[in-house]
């Protein structure tokens, strides 16, 4: 079959076995690892190997109690353990894949008091101190490894993923940061490196040589006193000797202060340290980091960067996505647009993974897709507002075959993403646009634009239900002088459509507060040398680690960002990605007021008490950002004219509204009205 992406869906012959394309489904954790029952996890993973994906990873398994994550979190060490896995190799072999089992021991970064490393040093992100290996504990480690591929093979997986980058255990014997010892195990090149090839043999002898074992070797650490390229140059090689298969990149530790996934990552942005490594080895080496579409992971191959490429996040947007781009269909992918909301945030704060742009991620047994019913032709379904909960909802009762009509205020759908998709390192929201329009127009859902729907218009519609998703409006704080030529909406500002001064004060520090400053202090879109740059990442690897010095471009304006609420500010940003919004905007001089009062803006700029002191900011401008109020002006006269209406997303509650509520909003009331007769 010709396809598009002719590099991507080229085979990769392994030797005893051969891969149907080069699409590695990363390693991800979900939460639905940890539970006795695995029936979920065999779904999730079924559906992924059903759109295409090459060879697909589990999240981390621990060979051992003490590499649990967490207390109690999977591990493989019994028969009995390996026989409830079962579940899931047998689902995705069912549907023609394979999977790899991931063996991650966390070392320093468990989150439990039976915590191990080579060394007795905290890591800055725990807050337990490892105990010291003993040799005879590091030999008894080796073997469990070994043990963990075995009992892998076992449970039917088609190979295993050893996880030797990212700070955890194997990384924390390769790096001299967290590797202190002067025995056999630590000091010189060759003994700190002797660990991970001890596990890789144990992996090799116990699971056997018809076995895929992937190695994930950290190829740029981003921490102090992290491996340098000779280094990683000759640890590369010791892992071909041994048997690795594959070899995939690594990048980061979990504690550097550098974000390596999220959005404002350019994609595509770590490709040229995988292509580094080619020549060096003739393993074939994977790519990861920020690769998002087919066009992205098709120019990699096609380049001679790497041989294969991972995606995790990707596919949990789209479980279909390399059968979309495998057919050209390119437009229909739901692409990732690496906010980190309902995937890592979800799993660090407990919670079972999702996915923001895909609310059946994780849940496939849960929220089953759309059923095509014709009876429902006769059923007609008024949409209004096309932001993201009025997108999810149409689209979905579209596909059941309801006869939809969204109608959108604006000459484009999107709503408020529209605005998001403007902040420099955001850009990726247009994409969640693109795809609801192409499923909007293949659901033949009838869009009109252009204009705001009136109440009388709507009655008069034969409508039997009302879907009000027409979102918010921004909340005007009742401060004098909140109509001083000075203030401004963060709407005008991001739309460009008034000019904004070098001297600016934003009133609120959510969300919004925080794109609005970064949307007034990056110069430009960011690309990815001036992301390296702006991190400091170097890539002549000069010292240790690939740290250089950080150098931040900015506009030159000078930003104070504001909030009442004593304490940290954005405290409600996401968890993996606020420190790095903080960070940034620290680093390009952003002044952090919080516990402020606001007396009133006129000519001298915003008067406030702020560290006790009442002072004047004498500021061009004044952006407010004071968060958001539902807008559902149309509720009453609908249901005073006998209509049914729901209400979704920022119509029904704008309080601690965000997209993957909006859209997942949309979807529940879909299903439900579906169910309705
Ligand atoms: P909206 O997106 O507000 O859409 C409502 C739509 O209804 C609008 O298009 C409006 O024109 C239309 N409408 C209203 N009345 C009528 C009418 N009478 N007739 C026809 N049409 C009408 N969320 C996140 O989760 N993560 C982020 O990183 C993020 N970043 C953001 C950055 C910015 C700068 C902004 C502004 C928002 C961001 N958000 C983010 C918030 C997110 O965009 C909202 O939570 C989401 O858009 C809410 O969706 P909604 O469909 O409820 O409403
Ligand atoms: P928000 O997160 O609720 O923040 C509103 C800010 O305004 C707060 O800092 C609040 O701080 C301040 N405020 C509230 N009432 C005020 C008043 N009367 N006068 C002055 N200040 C007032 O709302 P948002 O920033 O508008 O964001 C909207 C939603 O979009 C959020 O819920 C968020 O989830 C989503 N979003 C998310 C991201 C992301 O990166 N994840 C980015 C953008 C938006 P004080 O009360 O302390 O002053
Ligand atoms: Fe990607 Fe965001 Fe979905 Fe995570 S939640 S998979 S980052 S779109």
């Amino acid at each position: 079959m010709s396809t598009p992406f002719p590099h991507l869906f080229a085979p990769l012959d392994l030797g005893f076995t051969t891969l149907p394309n080069r699409l590695l489904m990363g390693s991800m954790h979900t939460g639905l690892e940890d539970g006795r029952d695995l029936s979920r996890l065999a779904a999730y993973f079924a559906a992924r190997a059903r759109g295409g994906a090459g060879l697909m990873v589990t999240g981390g398994i621990a060979p051992n109690r003490r590499g649990w994550l967490a207390p109690f979190s999977a591990k493989m060490t019994t028969t009995a353990e390996a026989r409830r896995h079962r579940v899931v190799t047998e689902a995705v072999h069912a549907e023609g894949g394979k999977i790899a089992m991931q063996i991650l021991h966390a070392g320093r970064y468990a989150m439990h008091p039976l915590l191990v490393a080579p060394s007795s040093l905290r890591a800055p992100i725990s807050p337990f101190r490892p105990w010291e290996m003993s040799p005879r504990l590091i030999r008894e480690t080796i073997r469990d490894f070994g043990r963990a591929a075995a009992l892998a093979r076992e449970a039917g997986y088609d190979g295993v993923e050893i996880m030797g980058s990212e700070g955890y255990l194997i990384n924390q014997f390769i790096a001299p940061r967290t590797n202190k010892r002067t025995d056999e195990w630590g000091g010189a090149a060759e003994n700190r490196f002797r660990f991970p090839i001890e596990v890789l043999r144990s992996v090799r002898q116990q699971a056997g040589h018809d076995f895929i074992v992937i190695f994930r070797i950290s190829m740029l650490d981003l921490v102090e006193d992290g491996s340098t390229w000779d280094e990683i140059v000759a640890l590369a090689r010791a892992l071909e000797q041994n048997g690795a298969n594959l070899l995939n990149t690594g990048i980061g530790w979990h504690e550097a202060r550098i974000p390596t996934i999220a959005t404002v990552v350019p994609r595509g942005a770590y490709a040229w340290v995988t292509a580094r490594l080619r020549g060096v080895v003739r393993l074939p080496l994977i790519a990861t980091n920020r690769i998002n579409t087919p066009e992205k992971a098709e120019e990699i191959l096609a380049s001679g960067q790497a041989d294969m490429v991972s995606m995790a996040r990707p596919l949990l947007a789209d479980p279909d996505f390399a059968r979309k781009a495998r057919e050209g269909r390119p437009e229909q992918i739901n692409t990732c647009i690496a906010c980190n909301q309902a995937c890592l945030d979800h799993i660090f704060a407990g919670k079972e993974a999702s996915c923001l742009v895909n609310p059946r991620a994780c849940r496939e047994t849960l929220l089953p897709p759309p059923v095509l019913k014709p009876e429902n032709a006769q059923r007609r379904i008024a949409v209004v507002g096309a932001g993201p909960a009025g997108m999810s909802c149409a689209a979905e009762l579209g596909e059941m075959g309801f006869e939809v009509h969204l109608f959108e205020a604006a000459h484009e759908l999107g709503g408020q993403f529209n605005l998001a998709k403007r902040i420099p390192g955001k850009e990726e929201f247009a994409e969640t646009i693109r795809y609801f329009h192409t499923r909007l127009k293949n659901a033949n859902v009838q869009m009109f634009f252009g204009r705001r729907i009136s109440a009388e218009e709507l009655a008069e519609g034969r409508f039997e239900a009302v879907v009000l998703a027409t979102g918010v409006v921004p909340r005007q704080p009742s401060l004098p002088g909140a109509e001083h030529p000075k203030a401004l909406s963060y709407i005008d500002v991001l739309r460009g459509a008034r000019p904004v001064g070098k001297r600016v004060a934003i009133i609120g520090a959510g969300g919004i507060g925080f794109d609005v400053a970064t949307f007034l202090t990056v110069p430009a879109h960011v690309t990815p040398e001036a992301y390296l740059r702006e991190w400091g990442i170097d890539p002549t690897y000069a010292v240790r680690g690939g740290l250089g010095q950080a150098e931040p471009a900015s506009t030159g304006r000078q930003v104070w960002l504001l909030q009442r609420t004593k304490g940290k500010m954005g405290a409600r940003l996401g968890k993996t990605t606020g420190w790095a919004h903080r960070l940034a905007l620290k680093n390009r001089g952003v002044q952090f007021w919080s516990g402020v009062e606001y007396h009133r803006i006129d000519d001298e700029g915003l008067h406030l008490t702020a560290n006790g002191q009442k002072q004047i900011l004498a500021v061009d401008n004044v952006v407010i950002c004071a968060g958001q109020e539902p807008l559902r002006d149309l509720q009453a006269p609908l249901e005073a004219a006998g209509l049914r209406v729901h209400c979704i997303g920022g119509a029904r509650l704008a309080a601690e509204l965000d997209a993957e509520r909006a859209i997942e909003e949309g979807l529940r009331l879909a299903m439900q009205i579906g169910q309705t007769a």
